[in-house]
């Protein structure tokens, strides 16, 4: 069986997983998705016993039927071992009756490591299954976080170079001294004069210009991406929702079988996204309660059936979640319209031009197991030192829009369903947000003094991405305009 990938615009556009990979995006700007998401034939029983790298091998050989079985084992061990600081690799903490899934134990502590780990090894077999002797080149846009989990996966690999824009003044301190610090010969950053929906857009428009591809064929290069537009993003993103499930069934807090809501901080609707793919597999669950920020463009989605970006960007104390064009949600409007390339094609358009469309009722009714609210910045805080005045635990500001939400949810519902968050940075990356939120005063403190004094407060011991960064050099120092991305590329590549 090999099951095949499909554009979410265009029914006749169809390839394998790895090629799909290796394209990262389809034509006329789609998406691929797969057929059918096929059932975890392995039984609950059997598969909650396994560890980390064991359900990543039964996850992603369902997802990825065309690589071999000895291919997928070399990605998964390459990806995930003791480059992560718990052996675990996503542990599940409980506090207060809550479970949090810690997914920033990897290199860059913030959730975008669970896949950007593993890519680069499925994207380079990728090539190789396929012949393709081009070096790759990934064009990454980001909101913070996936810009330097790319540049570390992909970091001096043979074959690949990397070049990522990020909105120059949208990033935490953190984060951007991450990105511009990275030492990678392959690797090329960039801040621009624009948001995140703007360096997002660059990059699509760079992917689906047909000429500047050819160009870049004469060259011996090709794009592909690691934005999670990339199945290969999406796909070991399903893994660990079945890993919490397991941890759940392993403490005995649930039986197998037993269903659970999943509450997710969402920007581009990768995440959640997996978390419903994982359930279209099998995993039992209840709710997917999707967490915006005051960009709460997904809130107003799920409440009305109106997506509409035309509002005010709001930067907030979440930037990794400061997103007006959750690309990821075409594959869900792909799916509830039926599988259905062109009327998905149509809202699409409409959403292009217009920057709006309304989905029909049929659609909405399909969407009955997601929930959407919001937390604004005041809220975030408070949530955030609630939970440090009650357990001592610090999260980060994306996890705290989620512990919010999840808040508001059980009051309005009362569901007691068991319930993981998915716990999406580590408190270092925000440390300034996350310390200000436990006392106003520390904002006069400079960032590495926060960075100590958090370490004081919550006994976990500073993580190496950030003792990395204290006295590193800044070696990308380019700022563009969006309209300049393409030429400051062709720079980067020397053509
Ligand atoms: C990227 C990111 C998110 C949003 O995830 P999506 O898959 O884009 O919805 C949330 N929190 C953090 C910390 C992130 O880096």
């Amino acid at each position: 069986m090999s099951f095949l990938y499909r554009s979410t615009r265009n029914k006749n556009e169809a390839v394998t997983a790895s090629q799909a990979i290796l394209m990262g995006l389809a034509e006329q700007g789609g998406l691929f998705v797969p057929d059918e998401i096929p059932v975890m034939d392995l039984p609950l029983e059997e598969l909650t016993k396994k560890d980390y790298r064991g359900i990543a091998y039964e996850v992603l050989s369902r997802m990825l039927t065309d690589y071999t079985e000895e291919e997928l084992w070399y990605c998964i061990n390459g990806a995930y071992d003791s480059k992560f600081d718990d052996e675990r690799i996503a542990p599940l903490v409980s506090h207060h009756g809550t479970h949090f899934l810690e997914l920033f134990h990897g290199k860059t502590i913030a959730f975008k490591d669970m896949a950007l780990s593993i890519l680069p090894y499925l994207m380079t077999t990728a090539a190789k299954k396929n012949n393709s002797d081009q070096e790759i080149v990934i064009l990454t846009a980001t909101s913070g976080d996936t810009g330097k989990a790319a540049l570390a996966g992909f970091a001096d690999v043979p074959g690949t170079r990397i070049a990522v824009f990020y909105p120059k003044s949208g990033v935490s301190p953190i984060q951007e001294k991450q990105m511009v610090t990275e030492r990678g010969k392959n690797t090329f950053v960039a801040g621009i004069t624009g948001n995140f929906d703007d360096a997002q857009t660059g990059v699509k428009k760079m992917f689906s210009d047909p000429e500047l591809g050819a160009y870049l064929a004469e060259n011996g290069f090709r794009f592909s991406s690691a934005n999670s537009i990339n199945i290969g993003r999406l796909v070991p993103q399903m893994v660990y929702y079945y890993y919490a499930y397991a941890q759940l069934v392993q403490s005995g807090e649930i039986k197998v079988g037993d269903k659970i809501n999943i509450v997710v901080p969402t920007g581009n609707f990768g995440n959640i996204l997996a978390a419903y793919y994982a359930s279209l597999m099998g995993l039992p669950v209840n709710k997917f309660i999707c967490a915006s920020n005051d960009n709460k463009v997904l809130y107003d989605f799920f409440t009305t059936g109106v997506y509409d970006r035309n509002r005010e960007f709001i930067l907030t104390s979440s930037p990794s979640m400061d997103i007006l064009i959750s690309s990821n949600l075409e594959r869900l409007i792909y799916r509830i319209a039926g599988n259905d390339a062109e009327k998905n094609a149509v809202l699409m358009k409409e959403l292009s031009e217009t920057g709006k469309y309304t989905i029909t009722d049929d659609m909405k009714k399909a969407l009955e197991q997601f929930y959407g609210n919001y937390a604004d910045m005041d809220t975030v805080d408070a949530t955030i030192r609630k939970i440090y005045e009650e357990d001592g635990y610090i999260i980060d500001t994306h996890t705290a829009v989620a512990a919010a939400v999840y808040d508001m949810y059980k009051t309005e519902t009362g569901d007691t369903t068991p319930t993981v968050i998915a716990s999406t940075a580590s408190p270092y990356k925000f440390t300034r947000s996350v310390m200000t939120a436990i006392d106003p005063a520390y904002d006069s403190k400079e960032d590495f003094e926060l960075v100590d004094k958090l370490e004081e407060l919550s006994g976990v011991k500073v993580p190496q991405a950030i003792e990395d960064i204290r006295s590193a050099p800044v070696l990308h120092k380019t700022v563009c305009e969006k309209e300049e991305m393409e030429s400051v590329v062709k720079g980067f590549l020397g053509i």
